[in-house]
């Protein structure tokens, strides 16, 4: 399954040209009002959001939304609202202590022997719940200069094994400049687990290319994907068609969530989403309680909610099936998790 033609039959032509599928997105929030049947009230307007955190929703996306819904799951993630601009008690810019855990621009170690390199500021898609949504990227730039400081900081420290790419993310980065930092990680002799944590195989699907394929099947670290689906309608014929091309490539495939209010607090939505991902190989890994970000407040599920979802998930699922509740808390040596 991992040889060349199998992927050729996999990936249509159709879904080749990924930078043209970003330009053609959706950037201005009244664009994506209008697009979804929702009225402009400039009182509803979270001017200050908008300011640092844009609208930015890809075509392949919006048409999973259902237009005729103002609570559509998929919506909710991607719609600013009035709320963002509020502040919440202990809703923070750095809610999971990050900023003094560098080592270098750009190259974040928390935990033991894993390391996770900001790569980009960009992303396919504005989640309005991220927990980096303000990160200070400005500072952390995908510069050659920052990307030669980390892989000298990498190579300086043996009890390093895996490397994550993160962002921002990652599959922002052109498919030379990827497959070129991946070589130069490759280099690195106690580097063992490289991992990948993006979105964009979801958004986006034609990301996928023939050639970001081929750097992850030739990389000398085993690799992981780490994907970013919260709901089971994220999932349509061209994610399936990247899933499996993914998979074919020889790739542990693996799934995060985050749950959000109004989104997939219920188990049933949860229950599909753990059927529909591993029917297209990708197994659930993380299922992260929000993390107080300012801005996100609304999106937040209480614990003892949290707790009764993961019961009833592991009533209707197999063991393999149930993602782990956890909780980022700064300064732990772990992601916490709660049962
Ligand atoms: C989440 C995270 C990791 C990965 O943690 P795992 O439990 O191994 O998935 C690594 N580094 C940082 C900074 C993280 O936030
Ligand atoms: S794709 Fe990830 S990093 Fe980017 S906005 Fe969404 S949650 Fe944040």
């Amino acid at each position: 399954m991992r040889d060349k033609a199998a992927y050729d039959t996999l990936i249509p032509m159709k879904i080749s040209s990924w930078q043209t599928d970003l330009q053609s997105s959706i950037h201005k929030y009244q664009d994506l009002l209008l697009e979804s049947g929702l009225k402009n009230d400039s009182k509803t307007t979270p001017d200050a959001s908008l300011s640092t955190f844009p609208t930015r929703v890809p075509q392949a996306y919006l048409s999973r939304i259902d237009k005729n819904n103002p609570e559509d799951p998929l919506l909710l993630q991607v719609l600013p609202t009035i709320d963002e601009d509020k502040k919440t008690p202990g809703f923070k810019t750095d809610a999971v202590g990050e900023i003094k855990r560098h080592l270098t621009a750009g190259l974040i170690k928390k935990y033991h022997g894993r390391a996770l390199m900001i790569t980009t500021a960009a992303c396919a898609i504005h989640c309005r719940y991220c927990f980096r949504r303000h990160y200070p990227y400005e500072k952390n730039q995908a510069s050659q200069e920052n990307w030669s400081n980390a892989i000298t900081a990498l190579q300086a420290d043996p009890g390093i094994f895996e490397i994550i790419l993160s962002g921002g993310d990652p599959l922002s980065l052109s498919d030379e400049k990827l497959e070129s930092l991946i070589l130069k990680l490759g280099n690195i002799p106690h580097l063992k687990f490289l991992r990948i944590h993006t979105r964009f195989p979801v958004v986006v699907p034609s990301r996928v290319t023939k050639h970001l394929l081929e750097t992850l099947k030739h990389t000398r670290l085993k690799t992981s994907v780490v994907l970013h689906i919260n709901h089971p309608n994220e999932i349509d014929a061209d994610v399936r068609l990247a899933l499996n091309a993914f998979h074919h490539a020889g790739l542990q495939l693996l799934n995060q969530s985050v749950l959000l209010k109004g989104v997939n607090d219920d188990a049933e939505v949860l229950t599909k989403l753990s059927e529909s991902i591993y029917s297209n190989h990708v197994l659930p890994y993380y299922l992260h309680l929000l993390d107080p970000i300012e801005g996100a407040a609304h999106f937040e599920v209480d614990e003892s909610v949290a707790h009764k979802i993961m019961e009833q998930l592991r009533t209707r699922l197999p063991g393999y099936l149930v993602p782990r509740l956890v909780k980022e808390v700064p300064d732990a040596p772990y992601k916490i998790p709660l049962g």
